[in-house]
């Protein structure tokens, strides 16, 4: 599952949105997220991002990892 981090806070772009072909991208607070079950790891998203705020579940940082549970609250999995 890909992951929207930090840097996508108030940003503006939705080219990530535009190449998903599963429209998993949903709309948070202030930010985008991805839908975690939706999600189907192609990794188009990931170049897109001109603010490199799209990772691999795997590549997070420590610091990064509470947005694995902000991107599925914020798309609301549960
Ligand atoms: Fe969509 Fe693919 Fe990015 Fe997942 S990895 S959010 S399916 S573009």
């Amino acid at each position: 599952t890909y992951v929207v981090t930090e840097n996508c806070i108030r940003c503006k772009y939705t080219d990530c949105v535009d190449v998903c072909p599963v429209d998993c991208f949903y709309e948070g607070a202030n930010f985008l997220v991805i839908h975690p079950d939706e999600c189907i790891d192609c990794g188009l998203c990931e170049p897109e991002c001109p603010a490199e705020a799209i990772l691999s579940e795997d590549d997070l940082n420590d610091a990064q990892q509470p947005y694995v549970e902000l991107n599925a609250e914020l798309a609301e999995v549960w």
